[in-house]
């Protein structure tokens, strides 16, 4: 049977920076960043597209498998692709973030997508972010982070982030948002958002991007100093 290769699992409450670390530490190792959080976002884009009946569990079964989601790594950015469409941009708007967490919380829909996942790690060391890494989708990860902040703090930070992209939403609505989706995913009966055992928490409310990129990498450096070698020379 074909050996997983190096698994960095970066779970974590929502908009909380998961991606923004991992995305520069996949860059300081030479790994594949994973956005899980993006297969969620693009089955949901693609179940509200197509409008199909969530009651009917074989027209999820058919979209599950009429679903082809690629990612293009290119410098900072990530391309997420559906069916060789891009929809980096569609899959981060808030009719999306208002719906993502019903459609993860599918037992269907969580089979296909951890199927895919664990394919990814049988061809690239990567790190991969969002709710279950280090729980369900790679107990055996070499490295697990949990990371949290204060909810207002993550609020604040996504707001001005949505509004940068020039999307016109209030303050008001992405903290409550943030707090409904936390809520579904920490009490979902389907691999619910919790720390693993073994996960370190990174609590970031009060610290730069510099000084989680130094503690992630000091954490992978005990776990994994081959992984961090080429840093250190
Ligand atoms: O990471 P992001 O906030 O983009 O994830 C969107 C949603 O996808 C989460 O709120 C959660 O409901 C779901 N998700 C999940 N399991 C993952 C990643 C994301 O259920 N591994």
């Amino acid at each position: 049977m074909a050996k997983n290769k190096i698994v960095i699992a970066i779970d974590g409450y929502s908009s909380c920076g998961k991606s923004t670390v991992a995305k520069e530490l996949a860059k300081q190792l030479n790994f594949v960043y994973i956005d899980s959080g993006a297969m969620y976002r693009a089955v949901t884009y693609y179940i509200l597209q197509n409008e199909i009946d969530l009651l009917n569990p074989e027209a999820i079964d058919k979209a599950l498998t009429d679903i082809r989601i690629d990612f293009k790594n290119g410098g900072n950015s990530c391309v997420v692709l559906l069916n060789d469409v891009d929809i980096s941009k569609e899959i981060r708007e808030m009719r999306i973030s208002e719906r993502v967490s019903d459609f993860s919380s599918i037992k269907a829909v969580r089979i296909a997508l951890v199927h895919q996942q664990q394919a990814l790690a049988l061809r690239h060391n990567i790190v991969m972010d969002g709710r279950d890494i280090g729980t369900v989708v790679f107990p055996d990860a070499q490295v697990k982070i949990f990371m949290t902040a204060d909810p207002k703090v993550r609020a604040d930070r996504r707001y001005k982030e949505l509004k940068a992209n020039g999307q016109n939403v209030s303050l008001e609505d992405v903290f409550e948002n943030i707090a409904h989706r936390d809520y579904q995913d920490t009490t979902r009966v389907e691999s619910p958002l919790r720390r693993a055992d073994d996960a370190i928490v990174l609590d970031n409310t009060n610290i730069n991007q510099e000084e989680q990129l130094d503690f992630v990498i000091k954490e992978v450096a005990k776990h994994c100093p081959q992984c961090v070698a080429h840093l250190l020379s």
